[in-house]
């Protein structure tokens, strides 16, 4: 199995890194040093909730306008072979 690619977090990430409540510190530092676009989006998902019982709201998001949208965590809508957002606005769900 090939070795993950990790980076160092820069300065400013490190001291942004300390506004970062504890629980969702891990997914922050995964996202900013492991090459991993799921790591990213669930860190980002998790920031654009605030932090504010940020798992449970990333799986409730409505906000199918964002572009993260169909990517976010516990995303179990649409079935697995079929994750187009125009497969969902059909079905009137659209926000
Ligand atoms: S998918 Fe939802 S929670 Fe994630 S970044 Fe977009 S609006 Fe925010």
């Amino acid at each position: 199995m090939a070795a993950k690619k990790t980076r160092k977090m820069t300065g400013e990430q490190e001291r942004w890194l300390q506004t970062v409540p504890n629980r969702y510190k891990p997914s922050y530092i995964k996202a900013m040093t492991i090459k991993s676009a799921v790591a990213a989006i669930r860190a980002k998902c998790y920031e654009c909730n605030a932090y504010e019982n940020a798992i449970k709201r990333t799986h409730e998001c409505h906000i199918i306008s964002c572009p993260l949208w169909p990517h976010r965590p516990g995303n179990t809508e649409w079935p697995k072979n079929d994750r187009s957002l125009g497969s969902y606005e059909k079905k009137g769900q659209n926000h």
